[in-house]
């Protein structure tokens, strides 16, 4: 260890940075682009961290306010932890970005301040001590503190792992307490169940939504169940940051909500009552929906029996039922807002499908039902609708 220390570690390092930079892209579609690195020789360390008042303890420092990682020279585990950890972070997720944000607003604020003048480390913390945008940091990062460390320290054994260095991994592991290692292993039990895809979007980190990522994603997170599904389709916006919506057609794989992923889950033998009355929540993925998984053949089989479907009394009937049960949810605050508001969403898809039925217009898509729901809401038209229904 020593030995190879002292001879090929700078090489090394450069070695780590760009097959880990590869890894990225291959997997992610994107690896640190604004972050710049400084690499401080292991003999000026301590001078080093005494002078900029860090702690001379530690491997490595990320500083937020110029996205700038330091590590101790050819310490490849600061290199993972504060280059492709808090740097990503910085760059490609949500909070990450805020983070920045408030830290080059406090930069500016700061310069304002002591442009010009000469000012101690103590006149600094008693300016910031009476600033809005510090406090506000403060509380931003009280808040946020636990994940974009936990980010770093999952992302150091991954890549740990990808490089044969999990025994240095070991080393710091260890050095942690156990309540933190416990927080380490739910992250890592998450990464290893679901896959590494599952758990850089679950972090909050940019997605690109695309077939090929989406079906890496659904074989990390189906697994061998994957085997025995049907079919399972994209629909929803695919933007970076909003939740991956997948549609799918299994025996054994259940509907799962997160904040990050929407899995809407039915069995092949409940395709054909949602197809025979109209069942915005089956109909509309499977004619929006791209093919993730499985077979065309299936799917075209599906979107030719949506096409022949006639409007049934039934049909009205359940799209009335399914409103009123939405609307019900929405309204319960034990099921937490990000629920609540996916239930009131489909509420007024269901209401406006009802209606829309009930005067023999067949809309399949979602998006066109909800923006049937604002119009019709506008015009007062749920009146005499509702008199439909009690
Ligand atoms: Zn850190």
């Amino acid at each position: 260890m020593q030995q190879r220390a002292e001879t090929h570690r700078g090489f090394e390092l450069q070695g780590y940075l760009e097959t880990s930079e590869l890894f990225y892209e291959e997997l992610l579609g994107y690896k640190p682009e604004q972050t710049s690195l400084e690499e401080i020789p292991a003999e000026q360390w301590g001078e080093f961290t005494t002078q900029r008042g860090f702690d001379s303890e530690s491997s490595g420092f990320y500083l937020p306010r110029n996205q700038t990682a330091v590590i101790r020279e050819d310490d490849s585990l600061g290199l993972f932890h504060e280059y492709f950890g808090h740097g990503l972070y910085c760059e490609q997720s949500l909070t990450g970005r805020n983070l920045v944000d408030l830290e080059k607003r406090l930069l500016e604020e700061e310069k304002q301040e002591f442009d010009g003048k000469e000012f101690t480390l103590e006149d600094l913390k008693k300016f910031r001590e009476g600033n809005q945008t510090f406090q506000g940091l403060d509380d931003f990062r009280k808040r946020h503190l636990g994940t974009y460390e936990l980010f770093a320290v999952w992302t150091e054994h991954l890549l740990s792992g990808e490089f044969g260095l999990r025994d240095e991994f070991g080393r710091k592991y260890d050095s942690f307490g156990k309540e933190d290692q416990e927080v380490i292993d739910s992250a890592i039990g998450f990464s290893n169940q679901f896959g590494n895809l599952a758990a850089f979007y679950a972090f909050g980190l940019r997605k690109i939504q695309d077939q090929e990522r989406l079906l890496r994603l659904s074989q990390g997170i189906f697994g061998n169940k994957l085997d025995r599904t049907r079919s399972v389709l994209h629909f929803g916006s695919g933007k970076p940051f909003s939740d991956v919506d997948l549609f799918v057609v299994s025996s054994n794989i259940p509907s799962t909500y997160d904040p990050w992923l929407d899995v809407r889950a039915y069995r092949p033998k409940d395709m054909d009552k949602g197809i025979r009355v109209l069942n915005p929540m089956i109909t509309d993925p499977i004619v929006v929906g791209e093919l993730v998984f499985g077979n065309e053949d299936y799917l075209n089989g599906l979107k030719r029996k949506i096409a022949a479907q006639p409007i049934t009394e039934e049909a009205i009937r359940f799209n009335l039922g399914e409103y009123e049960s939405e609307l019900r949810r929405s309204k319960d605050n034990s099921l937490g807002k990000y629920l609540q508001d996916k239930n009131l969403r489909s509420a007024r898809i269901f209401l406006a499908n009802a209606l829309a039925l009930r005067e023999g217009h067949k809309i399949i898509k979602s998006n066109k039902l909800l923006d049937c729901y604002h119009v019709l809401s506008r015009g007062g038209k749920f009146i005499e609708l509702k008199g439909g229904i009690e």
